[in-house]
């Protein structure tokens, strides 16, 4: 559905207006209207979203997002899906992505040894892998294979086999809640396991990373074999959002899960696979609810048998 428009929010803004009519005022792009999340998430469960919109640039996404406070509209900022859990119900206003038309590679700075890269936040990490693979440029090697976009990755501080995003970041371009624009140094970024530690609200959009120069055959063949040990450690052919819990310090989580004999258990549609104990997997036509309800279970068994509480690593989407 196309969207009408005009740019005057504050004359047209007022209570009980239909979100329809105030969205389209602010944006003129494609509206997938009462759009199933479960289309977009990689655990396949997930009820609407009320509205979900694909900005082309920062511009776009800026006005989008200045306009919903504006009218009082809530929304969300997904990447590609792969590390989110939407609830049955769906989610209540819009919901903004950050896709393949957001998603430039381009060389900023140059030495003999390094390549500095910025790269926008709807670019997908697989884009990334392979051209940094095609160009020889050597670091981002433990990411073949992980899901998702370039902001997803930040927000996550995306990481495998002991290295993380964050290793290879620079700076990160920021808008804030306030709807300014900042770019901030790493240093500057609180980076912990699994998250950027940025305050919620605020979003990525673009990431500048120092790669360096190397052997393409070198590179190829690392990555290679990064695939070949997901394909056979994962249970890639079943829809997860991949760990579904934070490894604990002393333990991975998967370890725990499987030492608590929960391997294989099943909440409906919902199971914790026989092949990664820490992937819980939609064995088709699982409702957020049972994932849940599994994920609630395996922290309860995994608590009363080692005395730790597993955190989930996946983001829960609720209202
Ligand atoms: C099979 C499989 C294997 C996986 N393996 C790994 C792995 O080895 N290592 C690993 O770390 N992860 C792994 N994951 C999890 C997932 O792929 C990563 O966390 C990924 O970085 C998420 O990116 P995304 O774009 O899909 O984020 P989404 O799932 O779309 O979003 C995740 C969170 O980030 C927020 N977000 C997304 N983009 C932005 C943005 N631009 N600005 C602000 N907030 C934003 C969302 O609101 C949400 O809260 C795996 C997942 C699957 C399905």
């Amino acid at each position: 559905m196309l969207g009408s428009g005009s740019d005057n929010l504050h004359m047209r803004s007022g209570a009980g207006r239909l979100i329809e009519e105030a969205l389209a005022d602010l944006w003129q792009g494609v509206v997938l209207w009462d759009y199933p999340l479960s289309r977009l998430s990689t655990l396949k469960v997930g009820g609407p979203a009320k509205a979900v919109v694909f900005p082309g640039n920062a511009g776009e996404l800026l006005k989008l997002i200045k306009g919903c406070k504006q009218i009082g509209i809530q929304w969300r900022v997904m990447g590609r899906g792969s590390n989110i859990l939407v609830a049955d119900q769906g989610v209540a206003g819009v919901v903004i992505v950050l896709g393949p038309d957001f998603s430039a590679i381009e060389t900023v700075n140059e030495s003999p040894e390094t390549v500095l890269v910025r790269v926008n936040a709807g670019c997908s990490l697989a884009k990334l892998v392979s051209w940094s693979e095609r160009q020889a440029l050597s670091g981002l090697e433990f990411a073949a294979g992980i899901p998702g976009s370039i902001g997803g990755a930040l927000v996550m501080n995306a990481g495998a086999w002991g290295s993380e995003i964050s290793n290879v970041t620079t700076s990160i371009t920021l808008l804030e809640q306030d709807g300014q624009i900042y770019e901030r140094d790493r240093a500057a970024l609180p980076f912990v396991y699994r998250s950027w530690g940025a305050p919620v609200g605020t979003i990525a959009l673009n990431g500048t990373f120092r790669l360096v120069r190397g052997e393409r055959v070198r590179i190829a063949g690392a990555c290679r074999e990064v695939l070949r040990q997901r394909r056979e450690k994962q249970p890639l052919d079943l829809a997860s959002a991949g760990s579904f819990f934070k490894n604990p310090v002393t333990m991975p989580a998967g370890r725990l899960i499987e030492e608590a004999g929960l391997k294989g258990c099943r909440i409906g549609n919902a199971m914790v696979s026989d092949k990664h104990a820490n992937f819980i997997v939609n064995v088709g036509g699982a409702t957020a609810d049972e994932i849940k309800a599994l994920m609630r279970l395996v922290q309860e068994k995994v608590f009363v048998r080692s005395g730790i509480l597993l955190e989930p690593e996946v983001h829960i989407w609720d209202e």
